[in-house]
């Protein structure tokens, strides 16, 4: 089971899983997230990949924070600031890797993915080592049946998730990064701002 949000570095770990010959169920989550518009991303990436997907609606659920809610005024500048705080969603990861293992229990599966990356772990507790670890120990011991946590991005930085999505061929237009959601990316939100870096970083631009 892979988590597969629609944005660009879940869609790089799908490319490298169905390159190596395996075929994930992909897992997505409708938390109402103002950016839910990942959700079409999300769609599109599984469709190109040919995976099946799951779309889990888990409203009501998160309360009002910079991500659920348009009335919090969502922070501008860069991934890593302070000020990206706002856009944490208490324990969401823990609770979508929760939801993940039980499918791949269900399933009669093993392992699952989940594409957090080096750059993440400034702001989202969550998404740290530690975290992954503690979380990766859970999964091993929640059933009879052990299922293991693969992260492969957490010691990497956005820059090199990118590179290795471009040695892959990964459909980056159809991938979704923007916090806002709407039409076209906003350009100055944590996310824009992280995503064009790591392309600046790897000398690509995108128009
Ligand atoms: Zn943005």
């Amino acid at each position: 089971v892979l988590l597969l949000s629609g944005g660009l570095d879940s869609a790089v770990l799908l490319a490298s899983l169905v390159g190596d010959g395996l075929d994930p169920i992909c897992l997505s989550f409708d938390y109402n997230q103002r950016h839910r518009r990942e959700l079409d991303s999300a769609k599109r990436i599984a469709g190109f990949y040919r995976v099946e997907h799951i779309v889990v609606p888990l409203t009501g659920v998160f309360g009002p924070n910079a991500l659920t809610s348009e009335s919090v005024e969502l922070p501008t500048g860069h991934y890593e600031d302070e000020a990206m705080s706002a856009t944490v969603v208490p324990n969401r990861n823990m609770v979508f890797l929760s939801i993940a293992t039980a499918l791949a229990l269900s399933r009669g599966l093993s392992k699952v993915w989940y594409g957090a990356h080096g750059g993440d772990s400034a702001i989202y507790p969550d998404c740290r080592p530690r975290f992954v670890s503690a979380m990766g120990q859970a999964m091993l011991l929640c059933d009879g049946k052990p299922v293991e946590l693969i992260a492969p991005f957490l010691g990497m930085k956005k820059r090199d998730v990118v590179r290795c999505g471009v040695g892959l061929d990964v459909p980056f237009d159809l991938t979704w990064t923007c916090y806002k959601g709407g039409v076209s990316p906003c350009g100055v939100c944590g996310a824009c701002v992280e995503r064009a870096e790591a392309f600046a970083e790897n000398g690509l631009c995108e128009s």
